[in-house]
């Protein structure tokens, strides 16, 4: 099995590669990047969040920081090789990004969901959900972007769709432990950012209404910083806006949505990341990592500078 470190940006890689990654990081740079929780999937699969940070040892002076998930939809491979990318720029070019770091620690789920992920892959490229079987009736599955308790149920699906929401908040092992880390993270979460593919947008609270979050503006700003930056870099062109407005309905159970409304996130963000599909060429991933790092380096740089973040130290765990 291939497992050099350029190689995370010219195919997608296996789950089973995404944590040989993680961990020879890991080992290679024990100075800066540490596995942050593991988690177990439905079917079994160990789930990595890493945690970056210019002095990993340092555990005692706990950081205001940057969570970043993807993989949270299946067929949204891209995502998967940007959240890599991104640990990748961090941890190996840490001199560049220097000022990436000064202010957050940077918490990396680079699969959330990774049953999904490898059905899709292997079996059906427009898989969607989870993989736990709901029922008698042959129905699998569960879309964890409406599985979250806030305002649950609002817009959302039947029994055995795409959207399905599950059968209460949290039914998912991989809700849960998104959850659990945001639990953790309490209260020094400043910016939460999920990928998704390939609406080529940014987007930020509600999506269950169109009711804006008292900040919007602020989290707007930071949103059009992002798509400012990329399209700067190659011309293409992010929209910006609330999510529910974005996709002319409201839907419940979002994580953004839990992110800001019931953790305290201050800002709360999707990048709907621009590629061909679902499953842009091989070829594309290294474009497109960069287009996208382009787009996050500005948002955190921004972030660093609204009135809304403090930088006064916490002492609560990061
Ligand atoms: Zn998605």
């Amino acid at each position: 099995m291939q497992n050099d470190r350029s190689c995370i940006s010219e195919r997608y890689l296996w789950h089973e590669e995404v944590n040989k990654y993680l961990a020879g990081l890991a080992q290679s740079y024990g100075n800066k990047i540490e596995i942050f929780s593991r988690a177990i999937s439905y079917e079994g699969r160990e789930i990595q969040t890493v945690r970056i940070s210019p002095d990993i040892q340092r555990k005692r002076e706990k950081r205001l920081c940057v969570l970043i998930d993807a993989g949270i939809h299946a067929r949204e491979w891209i995502t998967v090789s940007v959240a890599l990318y991104v640990i990748q720029q961090l941890v190996e070019r840490d001199a560049i990004n220097s000022r990436l770091l000064r202010n957050f620690d940077w918490i990396i789920l680079p699969l959330l969901n990774p049953d999904g992920y490898e059905y899709s892959r292997e079996h059906n490229k427009m898989w969607r959900k989870t993989r736990r079987p709901l029922g008698a009736n042959r129905c699998v599955g569960v879309d964890c972007n409406r599985n979250f308790n806030v305002s649950w149920g609002i817009g959302t699906s039947r029994f055995c769709s795409l959207l399905y929401r599950g059968e209460r908040p949290f039914s998912e092992q991989e809700t849960q432990n998104l959850r659990n880390i945001f639990q953790r993270l309490r209260p020094n979460c400043r910016f939460y950012l999920s990928l998704h593919s390939y609406a080529k947008a940014i987007l930020y609270p509600r999506a269950y209404s169109r009711t804006l979050p008292h900040n919007w503006k602020h989290q707007h700003d930071v949103a059009q910083a992002g798509a400012d930056a990329i399209f700067r870099m190659c011309g293409l062109k992010y929209r910006c806006g609330s999510a529910s407005s974005f996709l002319k309905i409201s839907v419940g159970g979002s994580s953004i949505d839990y992110a800001h409304d019931i953790e305290k996130v201050p800002f709360a963000l999707v990048m709907e990341i621009a590629s061909k599909g679902f499953h842009p060429a091989e070829q594309n991933i290294a474009r497109i990592c960069e287009e996208s790092w382009t787009g996050i380096k500005a948002m955190v740089m921004q972030l660093a500078v609204s009135p809304i973040v403090s930088f006064t130290r916490s002492k609560t765990a990061c």
